[in-house]
This record gives structure tokens, sequence and C-alpha cells, in this order.
């Protein structure tokens, strides 16, 4: 495991400037015996570290985004999540917690497309908004979605910062997981909808 561990007279990792022996360690060792379940859970209380995106999601509607937070530890929970943009909303997910800032950095370089930093509330806007516009077609997100959703704060307002679908319409684009014969009568005729508005040709 490439798991380092804080000497007790480095400088704290949250930031305060004190030496971790006394500032977070206590708090640290309380975190490190937690699950990794729990600590997602309790999300909210770990300050947002970092956020990325990978950016080409604006030309092919799918977004890779992923959210960090810090640990007492000087470890950190993460979320990531594959949104599809043009119809059917977090398609995946993942969240862990207790991880190195080094196997963050691999996990990312690990992602088939660079990514880059986005705010958190842009983050959050592009994944509920995502999630929000599926439903609005009939489509929930991933399984995984009900420990994930602690990562990115779902239960709380954002701001609706982007558009979804294309035009207006759902566009069904399919992907290696996607069981189409599993869709509902209300999804195939949203998506039909859908394409139907794509083979019109735009009026100029
Ligand atoms: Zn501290």
């Amino acid at each position: 495991m490439s798991t380092k561990k804080i000497e007790p007279y480095q400088p704290c990792p949250c930031g305060s400037g004190r030496k971790y022996k006394f500032c977070c360690h206590a708090k640290g060792v309380q975190i490190s015996q937690q699950t990794a379940r729990a600590l997602v859970h309790q999300s909210a209380d770990f300050p947002v570290a970092h956020c990325w995106v990978d950016p080409s999601w604006k030309t092919h509607g799918l977004a890779s985004v992923f959210v960090s937070r810090q640990l007492p530890n000087g470890k950190l929970v993460i979320g990531v999540y594959l949104v599809d943009t043009l119809c059917m909303g977090v398609k995946s997910t993942f969240c862990n917690a207790n991880l190195s800032v080094v196997e963050v950095q691999k996990m990312l370089s690990a992602n088939p497309v660079p990514v880059e930093p986005i705010e958190y509330e842009d983050a959050r806007s592009l994944v509920l908004g995502g999630l929000e516009y599926a439903r609005s077609v009939g489509f929930e997100p991933d399984p995984s979605w009900k420990d994930s959703r602690y990562v990115i704060e779902a239960d709380k307002p954002f701001a609706a910062k982007y558009e979804f679908g294309q035009d207006g319409r759902p566009v069904y684009i399919s992907g290696p997981f996607d069981d189409p014969e599993a869709f509902t009568d209300a999804q195939i005729e949203a998506l039909q909808l859908g394409q139907q508005a794509q083979l019109k040709p735009k009026t100029p």
C-alpha cells in the first residue's frame, strides 16, 4: 500500500499551521478506524479539496467528474461520477475514503481523457443537473449513487449552470453497459421524441 503516515511534527494537513500532533492527530486516529463507507456518509463534514472534470463532455456529452475531500488524517475521500449529459444522467459512480494523494492522482491519470480543475459548485451542477434531467426522461442513477451521493452533497440545492440534452431534447448514445431491452415504454417514448427532433432538419 502506498499509504504514507503523517509524522507528528509535520504541519497539519488541515492547513492550520500547527503541528499535526497538536492539531488534528486525535481526530485523524479516530478517522483511520472508521470504514470507508462510514466516512463517505460523513462527507459534508470534510472540506472539499479538489474537483476535476474531463472538459470534452461539451462535445461528446459524457463527463467524468471527480470530487475529493480532505480527511483530518491527511487522506482523501473521493467521489467519481460518469454523467451522460444528453440523456441518461449518472451512468456509473464510484466512491472511497482513506485514499492517499498518490492513489487519487493515479485514478485521475487513468481516466481515458485528460481532466482539468473545476469549481465544486460547477461539479455539483453538472452531476446533479444531469441526474435531474435524466429523471425527467425516466432514467434513475446507477445504484452506487446511494453512497456516492454524499460526496457531492446531493441533498443540498444546486445552481442550474448547464443545459442537458441537445436542443432541448434527450439524445440516447448507447454505451457498452447499457441494456436498451430493459428500457420502459415511457423511456423509449421520451427517447423517440428526442430522436425525431434530431432527424428533423434545422430550420434556418
Ligand atoms: Zn489540523
